[in-house]
C-alpha cells in the first residue's frame, strides 16, 4: 500500500493494482465481467464469481486467454453458509482479499400492487442483503490486515424511481445507506468503502429495456449524451475506487450515468 505521505512517484503507483485480489460477484456476465477484466487489466488477480458453474468458468477461460490473471469461484451471494465457505477458500487458494466489489444484483419488473412477496424477498436478498452478508466476511480479513477497498454497485434507482421497480429501488437505495454505515464503520481500519451507480448500459439485466424502442427513444431524450452507456465506462472509476488514489474518499457514490441524475 503506497505512502499516503505524498510520495507516488507514477501515475502508475497511484493506480496500479498489481498483487492485490480483486474479488467481482456476479462477474460470469455483464458489468460485473467487464468490472474484473478492468480490475485485472491494471494488474489485480481477479476471482469471478456466478451460480451458473458453466458460465463461470466460460468467463474465466476468457479472462485467462487476454493473458489475465482469473479464477473462479460459484457461490450464491444470498446464502451465508456458502459464501462463508468459499471465502475462505479463496483466501487460502488465492490470497487475502483487497478489493471486493459488490455487484451481483437481479431485476423483476411488476405493477407494486400485485408484485409477489418471493419476487420481493429475491430482489432484497440478492441486491441488499447480499451486500452485507459477503462483505461481513470478508471484511474481518480487511480488518486484521488494516486495508481495503469496498466497491457497491448502485443504480440510478439509488436515487429515482421508475414505474414497474420500486422493489429493485427500494434495495438499490438501501445499498446506499448500507455504503454509508460501511464507511463510518470501517474507516478507522483503512477500508474504503465506496459505490458506483450505472446509468443504462446494455446487459442480460436491460435487455428487454434495449429491445423496446418506445423506452430506447425515451432514454435517449431523458440522457443529456443521448446515448446508452459502454460498460467499459464503468473501468476507469471502477480503477480508482479499487487503488491508493482514492486512499481518503469514502462513503461516496459516484454516478455514470451519461448526466441523467443532473437534469430533469
Ligand atoms: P446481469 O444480469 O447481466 O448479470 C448479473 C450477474 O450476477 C451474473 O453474473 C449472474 O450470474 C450473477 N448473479 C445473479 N444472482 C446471483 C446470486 N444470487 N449469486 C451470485 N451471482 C449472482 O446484470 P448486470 O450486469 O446488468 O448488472 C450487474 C449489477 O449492476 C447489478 O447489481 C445491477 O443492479 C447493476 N446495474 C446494472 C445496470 C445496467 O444498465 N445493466 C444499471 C445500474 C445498475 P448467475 O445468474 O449465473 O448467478
Amino acid at each position: 500500500m503506497a505512502s499516503v505521505k505524498g510520495k507516488h512517484s507514477t501515475v502508475h503507483d497511484l493506480f496500479g493494482l498489481e498483487g492485490r485480489v480483486a474479488l467481482v460477484t456476479g462477474s460470469s456476465r455483464g458489468l460485473g465481467l467487464v468490472l474484473a477484466r478492468g480490475l485485472g487489466g491494471a494488474g489485480a488477480t481477479v476471482v469471478l464469481n456466478g451460480r451458473n458453474e458453466q458460465t463461470l468458468q466460460e468467463a474465466v477461460s476468457r479472462l485467462k486467454e487476454e493473458g489475465l490473471d482469473a479464477r473462479g469461484y460459484g457461490f450464491d451471494v444470498t446464502e451465508s453458509a456458502q459464501i462463508d465457505g468459499t471465502i475462505g477458500r479463496i483466501e487460502e487458494e488465492v490470497g487475502p482479499i483487497d478489493i471486493l466489489v459488490n455487484n451481483a444484483g437481479i431485476q423483476r419488473r411488476g405493477a407494486l400492487e400485485d408484485f409477489s412477496e418471493e419476487d420481493w424477498q429475491d430482489i432484497l436478498s440478492t441486491n441488499l442483503t447480499a451486500v452485507f452478508l459477503v462483505s461481513r466476511r470478508v471484511v474481518r480479513g480487511m480488518i486484521a490486515r488494516g486495508r481495503g477497498k469496498i466497491i457497491n454497485i448502485h443504480s440510478l434507482q439509488s436515487e429515482v424511481a421508475r414505474v414497474t421497480i420500486a422493489p429493485y429501488c427500494a434495495s438499490k437505495g438501501g445499498v446506499k445507506m448500507l455504503t454509508r454505515g460501511m464507511a463510518t464503520d470501517w474507516g478507522k481500519h483503512n477500508i474504503q468503502v465506496n459505490g458506483i451507480g450505472p446509468g443504462y448500459f446494455r446487459t442480460e439485466m436491460t435487455r428487454p429495456l434495449a429491445e423496446n424502442p418506445e423506452f430506447d427513444r425515451w432514454l435517449r431524450s431523458r440522457t443529456p449524451m443521448a446515448r446508452w452507456g459502454d460498460p467499459q465506462e464503468l473501468v476507469g472509476t471502477a480503477i480508482f475506487l479499487a487503488s491508493d488514489a482514492s486512499s481518503f474518499m469514502t462513503g461516496q457514490i459516484v454516478y455514470v450515468d451519461g448526466g441523467v441524475l443532473a437534469t430533469i
